[in-house]
């Protein structure tokens, strides 16, 4: 059997809206195709050496409360996470995970907790603590060159600007920044976004296309997912397009 290896970062403290349900879903989709997911927590203090041992790092989303308690040990752990980014390791990270993986997030207090500055954008809240990016989103993206739309559910206060190459184009909510054309931050082994759901619920392509990824940076050779039944998963997604898009998904 074959086997892929996930970290999963502060799993107690980044886990809103359910964000953790991402790794459950990945495990699914890799049980469905004789593979497995062998499942690590990296929590404060965590003294695993090697993260390029990984095939995917994870990064939920979280408050302003838990972003501030974990800066400084994420900090700690930049080289090793440069280390694995630079050896094509995939990161799926989302909203407080995005955030902290930039250069920084400025919260409504005007408090500046540092990320590790991987990326480049950085992200500063409104001084308003009620203007906050709230609802459905829907956004278009493009998945082995071909459009997908993808759903999700966004909660921010974190305008994040910087952005070099977006994730994909808002349909339907805010994105990036209030009223934002992009949403997320993506390169060829990065998804960053503010889509909770949890996201791969909702977009099995999208775990489908990191699973895919990750066993073809792996294996050296082309993987291609094989079916899964997916009619629930997709009913679900037309009603919420016909809901948001009026008919347009
Ligand atoms: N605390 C951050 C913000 O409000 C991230 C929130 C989240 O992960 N949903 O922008």
């Amino acid at each position: 059997m074959q086997k892929l290896k996930i970290l999963h970062m502060y799993p107690a403290m980044l886990d809103l809206y359910g964000d953790s349900g991402n790794v459950e879903i990945l495990g699914y989709r890799c049980k469905m195709r004789d593979i497995e997911l062998e499942i690590h927590k990296h929590n404060l203090g965590g003294r695993e050496t090697d993260f390029t041992d990984y095939d995917i790092i994870y990064l939920g989303g979280g408050a302003d409360f838990e972003q501030q308690l974990l800066a400084d040990d994420l900090l700690g752990l930049k080289d090793k996470i440069q280390a694995a980014y630079d050896k094509g390791v995939y990161f799926l990270m989302i909203c407080g995970g995005y955030q902290l993986m930039g250069q920084y997030y400025k919260d409504s207090n005007g408090k500046k907790i540092p990320g590790i500055g991987l990326f480049s954008y950085h992200t500063c809240a409104s001084t308003n603590k009620r203007c906050r990016c709230i609802g459905n989103i829907v956004i278009e993206t493009e998945l082995d060159g071909e459009k997908y739309k993808v759903i999700g559910f966004e909660n921010h206060g974190g305008q994040t600007t910087d952005i070099t190459s977006p994730f994909g184009k808002v349909l339907f909510g805010n994105g990036n920044e209030f009223g934002s054309q992009a949403e997320g931050y993506s390169e060829k082994n990065v998804t960053a976004t503010y889509l909770h759901g949890p996201l791969l619920s909702k977009n099995p392509k999208l775990a489908d296309h990191i699973i895919s990824y990750c066993m073809e940076r792996k294996t050296g050779e082309k993987f291609t997912p094989s079916e899964i039944n997916d009619r629930l998963e997709e009913e679900c997604r037309s009603q919420l397009f016909d809901r948001l898009l009026g008919g347009k998904g």
